[in-house]
């Protein structure tokens, strides 16, 4: 029964999805429809695909349900929230043809499909249950993306448009006006979160709320057994002990939530709503809203234009994922021991940083043995972007055209080119003075700060985040005072001097090599496949929007195939450009 209700004692309630008024194709997904066994020409072609695929027409066989969870948001816990929008339409035994690529295999050899959009369930709360063509195109096109990328996430099989409207308030539109009902596709083998365990949350000593089937330890064995069972099979035939097999599992999770955080945070990408009913139990990507790819580095780049504390910044992600994971800790109550979930959660750092520092490695070419000052290069780099404001995704790409110093004058010469192309693209004077502009809200930190330790205003300087706030007004200080030659011949500055140190550490990679132009040919490849010529920058998708909200497809078809090769310079997509800014995007809720 749909509307809003408490759901006690159940981790699902059978729903019926609502049909759409004439549900169109806009655009599908050939590899991940593969996964269900599903040729992409077939389904477009068939009479009623578009209703199979949007959920308007029930599959025989399928028995529909929605997904009761909980969560903590924005730091607190929340209550029930579950499956407001989405809706389960059962398991596809995956298609004959499983990939290699383990991100696009299922431990278990079936997909769980869900149409998100389709209509009311008990979790819709206030909304209405159904998404707008704007977020559905975001959420399908960076599923694939994210794939392509090589980084675990859920799946988007198709995206399915129609003839019914909906309004969204100003708030998640920014534009009122009555929007077409467009459903998602998704797959994944299970869209089980961290917030499904946290049902079972006691009286929350905060926010006074409990989970809705608090106490129910046969449910929440009975959930933990399922998901070990079907999604972590190894977990469950190595351990006779419960206790044993449940601190595996939970090291598993946490290994997975470093390696995917790390991954987000080597192609610019921030989340947005790192919620913990965001937080996938199989450390994928999940639920795609006001995500967003940096384009100029900032570590403070925040995405979602309603998080205004920058709780979900791009650097505070790691740290969020490891909150994360200690509410999944105490979720899980008594089949984890405390003392060995505290264990395994202060692993957590040391696993991300070296997770992190090898791929941030493979993205520089360092591909023999690691050195000390490895870190130190990474580090300089990311603050020669930020001070400079250098674009994130093409910096990168363009380091490839640096050459080891043991090479000829030529090769000095492709340097020099390199240096002049990354400032070329660095920040103007007033792009810069806007970035490093406090914010309201950081200024009233400060101040706040300066309060609680009054008279004592040194003191608080040294804490790192007044420490932060007060070096970007130095920079500003700075910026007030040159012209925009004096800014680039500064930019220049800094480039060169990286790149000098860059190029020392690069020879190392040819010491005592017999043929170095061999290994140097590897490194340029290597990097040229893992450093992606192309992400889902905001104004991309945006521009595939605004052609599909006029009634053409076509962009949102050729932007796949464009993400779906990010590491090949297509012609198709104008020559990446370095947009003023990297704006912010309302979630896409409603919730
Ligand atoms: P999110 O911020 O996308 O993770 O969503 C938070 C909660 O709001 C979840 O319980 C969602 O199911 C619910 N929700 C999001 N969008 C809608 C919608 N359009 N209608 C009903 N519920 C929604
Ligand atoms: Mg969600
Ligand atoms: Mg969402």
């Amino acid at each position: 029964e749909p509307g809003s209700r408490t759901v006690t004692g159940a981790c699902f309630s059978r729903v019926q999805p609502q049909p759409l008024l004439k549900p169109t194709f806009v655009a599908v997904s050939e590899a991940a429809l593969a996964l269900l066994g599903l040729n992409a020409d077939d389904v477009l072609c068939d009479p009623h695909g578009a209703e199979y695929l949007s959920g308007s027409r029930v599959i025989p066989g399928s028995e529909p349900a929605a997904h009761c969870y909980c969560g903590h948001q924005f730091g607190h816990f929340a209550g029930q929230l579950g499956d407001g929008a989405v809706c389960y339409l059962g398991e596809v035994e995956a298609g004959a043809e499983q990939s290699s690529n383990p991100i696009s295999t299922s431990p278990c050899g079936r997909w769980e499909i869900q149409v998100k959009g389709a209509g009311l369930t008990p979790y819709s709360r206030q909304s209405d249950g159904r998404k707008v063509l704007r977020s559905s195109i975001r959420e399908f096109l960076c599923s694939e993306a994210m794939l392509a990328l090589g980084i675990p996430t859920t799946r988007a099989g198709s995206l399915v448009t129609s003839d019914l409207y909906v309004q969204r308030d100003a708030f998640y539109s920014g534009n009122p006006r009555p929007e077409r009902c467009s459903v998602v596709l998704r797959i994944a083998p299970t869209f089980i979160r961290f917030g499904s365990f946290e049902i079972f949350h006691p009286v929350d000593d905060f926010t006074g709320r409990h989970g809705p089937s608090v106490g129910r330890t046969d449910i929440r064995a009975q959930l933990l057994d399922y998901v070990i069972e079907t999604f972590y099979p190894e977990i469950q035939r190595r351990h006779l002990d419960r206790q044993a097999r449940n601190a595996s599992f939970f090291r598993e999770v946490t290994v997975r939530t470093a390696k995917l955080v790390a991954l987000w945070q080597s192609v610019g990408f921030c989340h947005g709503v790192l919620n913990t009913d965001n937080m996938s139990i199989l450390g994928l990507t999940i639920d795609y809203g006001p995500f967003g790819f940096m384009d100029r580095f900032d570590p403070e780049f925040v995405s979602n234009a309603s998080d205004k504390k920058g709780r979900y910044s791009y650097e505070a992600q790691p740290y969020v994922c490891l909150w994360n994971l200690a509410r999944l800790a105490e979720a899980l109550g008594t089949e984890l021991q405390s003392a060995k979930a505290g264990a395994i959660l202060d692993e957590f750092m040391t696993i991300y940083q070296d997770c992190y520092l090898d791929i941030m490695r493979r993205k520089l070419g360092l591909l023999r043995q690691q050195e000390p000052e490895d870190v130190e290069l990474v580090a300089d780099l990311l603050k020669t972007m930020h001070i400079t404001g250098a674009d994130f995704t093409n910096t990168f790409r363009l380091l490839s055209a640096v050459s080891c110093p043991a090479g000829e004058q030529k090769d000095r010469d492709s340097t020099d080119s390199v240096v002049e192309l990354i400032v070329e693209q660095c920040a103007s004077l007033e792009e810069l003075k806007v970035a490093n502009h406090p914010t309201m809200h950081e200024l009233e930190m400060i101040l706040s700060m300066a309060e609680t330790n009054p008279g004592m205003f040194n003191m608080v300087a040294n804490q790192p985040e007044v420490a932060k706030q007060l070096e970007k007004i130095g920079r500003l200080k700075e910026l007030l005072v040159i012209n925009e030659v004096e800014l680039k011949i500064k930019q220049r500055d800094h480039w060169q001097r990286w790149v000098k140190q860059y190029r020392r550490r690069l020879a190392h990679e040819c010491d005592e090599v017999s043929d170095p132009a061999a290994v140097e040919k590897e490194r340029v490849r290597s990097m040229n496949s893992t450093n992606p010529a192309v992400v889902l920058r905001n104004y991309i998708a945006q521009n595939a929007i605004e052609a599909a909200e006029r009634g053409d497809f076509s962009e949102v078809q050729q932007l796949l195939k464009v993400l779906e090769n990010p590491y090949s310079v297509s012609a198709d997509l104008e020559r990446p450009v370095w947009s003023a800014g990297s704006g912010s995007v309302q979630a896409d809720g409603n919730s």
